[in-house]
């Protein structure tokens, strides 16, 4: 025995076979299915399998077939009570009857099903009904209530967001369109629907969409499109092994023909269509063709050939009901009889024409027509709505990237900015380096300066100090300072003396003494200027060890000494530059860095005052008489002395008389009180 579970997913196998076009699997199934009903001797499984048999031949737009196997469904389903199966079946059995033009007995059947569905309430099922009752009133030129139909039908969809179903109604509503001959708004709701329905991938749903783009399109000589969709639907319908859409599809390439101006190809495709149409008799189809072939007919003028296929038509159409068709059909005798000078016959299929229309599209239903078109519009744009939300979060998932994508760059931006900073700051501080480099620089030229300054401060200093650094001794400026009071005390007092104002004072004169070391150059060549200063600084210990306290030591400028000996006879001084000679001479100089060396110095010296006459002498004339006399030890050969004690001459001692010459020749005359150390004294070289 068969469980309810087996026949459950028996019946979902059958919907996907039935979905996917595989009827071959469909029939298998539901041979299956019956099999076991009937073995279980369920009732409720023995009409679910006649209404599945129904169904499979329905696909097949076999309604002949379909018809008692749904009315044997609700046979056996009714005694069960109210129930979905139910339902289910009569409105199969009413849209069988629909698509045998019996739009009467359809309506029926559907307003049963949709009572049942409405009890139930079952929201999916009251939508499809609505769309099913739709249709049937379209087909019978309800267009006002055909619209309040899908107007229902698509609100509910909408709520229960079921997509097949809003897919056939906005294909519905695009046809209800097409038919009141707004085209435009047509080709929008069918490619809508068209792409609904390959998004569900009812195959049977999509080859009908297509169908209707070949079609709208061929109208609008659009043949490549037209080409396109009418292929997919006939493809599709042959696929599925539905004859009658695909007969349908056959009209629709005829039609693409017959705007090509292809006639004979599309009048040999209606033929075959009309044949097979009134032999399955698919009334509605079969309208729809004589329709067509009426027009091409009147499109080559072929008149009579026309009115053979009108009158069928609207003999077809009056017993279907579908009065719209009919109204055109009327619409076409009319053009014939014109064409054909039937007044009076043109004049009736006038008023028929009319009558129908009037009836079909009063003022009033126009009215309605519009409000309802209307508030389907706004349903389907609320539809169109979501879509459009589902479009926003898509939107937000873009925005989101992109706004990653501007994070990244806003990233990217930072980095390269703080990198910029950074080289800002490198770039500063390397300026700064710079200006601190600078800067150095200004100071150190400055403190160049001001050691220059500060050089020439510290000769100053020299100049202004009285003492030599290097060795003790005073300088050259304090001699410079003292020496002319010097001279003028010891002057006074000789001249005192030698005028009788005072005896003969005791030690009244001085001597000059002007000191030179001999060959100091070869000495600080051999051991350095370092030895000459500490030969220097030992000289100067000398010179305080021969001469008194009282005494001027003055270091004159390089090796070159002066003394000033005071308050002496003139007659001490030779004593006195013999003990100076023989004591540096004496012992050897002590170097810190080499071993000690002999040193020894020339001396030449004059006495004052001199001469010995009245006239004053300078001190610049002094000063060069000892310079002479050093020069004179030099020429004699050094480490000795030569000095002058007087001169006795008349002759004025101008500057440029004071010459060794001239020296030379007062010594020669013996007009000089000279001594000398030497055993014979050279003035000149
Ligand atoms: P002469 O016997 O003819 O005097 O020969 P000299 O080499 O002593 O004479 P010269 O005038 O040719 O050389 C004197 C040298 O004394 C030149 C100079 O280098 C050196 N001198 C001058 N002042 C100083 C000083 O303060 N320290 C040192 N170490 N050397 C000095
Ligand atoms: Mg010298
Ligand atoms: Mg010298």
């Amino acid at each position: 025995m068969a469980a309810t579970d087996d026949f459950i997913a028996l019946r979902e196998q059958l919907k996907q076979a039935r979905q996917q076009g595989d009827l071959t699997n469909a029939d298998a199934l539901a041979r299956d299915y019956l099999r076991l009903a009937t073995q279980a001797k369920d009732p409720l499984q023995l009409g679910l399998a006649h209404f599945q048999q129904g169904r499979n031949a329905m696909e097949r737009n076999n309604y002949q077939v379909a018809k008692p196997e749904l009315e044997q469904a609700v046979a056996l389903l009714q005694p069960l009570g109210q129930s979905k199966a139910l339902a289910d079946a009569l409105d199969r059995l009413g849209m069988t009857y629909r698509y045998q033009s019996d739009y009467a007995s359809a309506l029926n059947y559907l307003y049963q099903a949709m009572q049942i569905y409405r009890d139930l309430e079952d929201l999916e099922s009251i939508a499809s009904g609505y769309n099913n009752i739709g249709t049937v009133l379209e087909k019978m030129g309800q267009f006002e209530e055909a619209l309040h139909a899908h107007q229902q039908s698509l609100e509910l969809s909408y709520q229960l967001k079921d997509s097949e179903s809003i897919a056939s109604t906005i294909f519905n509503l695009a046809d209800l369109h097409r038919s009141l001959g707004d085209n435009d708004q047509a080709l929008t709701y069918f490619l809508q629907a068209l792409e609904m329905d390959i998004a569900s991938g009812n195959k049977r749903n999509i080859a009908y969409s297509h169908n209707k783009l070949g079609f709208l399109y061929s109208g609008l000589k659009e043949f490549d499109k037209a080409h396109f969709h009418a292929n997919q639907a006939l493809a599709l319908f042959q696929q599925i092994g539905a004859k009658r859409d695909t007969d349908w599809a056959r009209t629709g390439l005829a039609k693409l023909a017959m705007e090509q101006g292809d006639y004979a190809g599309a009048q040999q495709l209606l033929d075959a269509v009309i044949k097979r149409a009134l032999q399955h008799s698919y009334k509605s189809l079969l309208i729809d063709t004589y329709k067509m072939a009426a027009e091409l007919s009147l499109r080559q003028d072929k008149v009579q050939a026309a009115l053979a296929y009108i009158e069928p038509g609207i003999a077809l159409a009056r017993q279907t009901q579908e009065r719209a068709d009919e109204a055109q059909l009327q619409q076409m005798r009319v053009d014939a009889y014109i064409r054909q000078d039937a007044v009076r016959e043109a004049l009736n299929a006038l008023q028929s024409q009319k009558q129908l229309e009037d009836e079909i599209f009063s003022n009033k239903k126009a009215a309605t027509i519009a409000a309802i078109q209307a508030q389907t519009e706004y349903t389907r744009q609320q539809y169109q709505i979501s879509l459009l939300q589902n479009e926003q979060i898509l939107q937000q998932a873009r925005l989101e990237q992109s706004r990653l994508t501007r994070n990244f760059w806003i990233f990217g931006l930072v980095a390269v900015f703080v990198l910029m900073i950074s080289l800002y700051r490198r770039y500063l501080q390397s300026q700064q380096n710079r200006s601190l480099e600078q800067e150095v620089k200004a100071r150190t030229i400055e403190l160049e300066q001001k050691n220059v300054e500060l050089q020439q401060a510290y000769q100053q200093l020299e100049v202004i100090s009285l003492t030599d650094k290097l060795t003790g001794l005073h300088n050259r400026h304090f001699l410079e300072s003292h020496i002319e009071t010097e001279l003028e005390q010891c002057r006074r007092r000789w001249q005192d003396w030698q005028s009788g104002k005072t005896t003969q004072p005791e030690r009244a004169e001085l001597a000059v003494f002007l000191i030179d070391l001999d060959h100091f150059k070869a000495l600080n060549d051999s051991y350095g200027h370092q030895a000459g200063d500490e030969v220097l600084q030992h000289f100067s210990l000398k010179l305080q060890q021969v001469f008194r306290q009282s005494d001027y030591l003055v270091r004159w400028g390089g090796e070159e000494f002066v003394v000033i000996a005071r308050s002496i006879n003139r007659a001490e001084a030779a004593p006195l530059a013999q003990r100076l000679v023989e004591t540096v001479q004496q012992e050897l100089f002590p170097l810190s860095e080499a071993p000690p060396v002999a040193v020894s110095c020339s001396v030449g010296y004059a006495c004052y005052p001199l001469p010995l006459g009245e006239s004053p002498l300078h001190w610049e004339h002094l000063l060069k008489l000892a310079d002479l006399c050093l020069y004179a030890a030099k020429y004699s050969g050094r480490n000795g002395w030569v000095g002058l004690e007087a001169i006795h001459t008349e002759a004025e001692l101008a500057p440029g008389v004071i010459t060794p010459g001239q020296l030379q020749l007062w010594h020669s005359k013996g007009q000089l009180q000279l001594q000398h150390s030497f055993a014979q004294l050279n003035w000149q070289s």
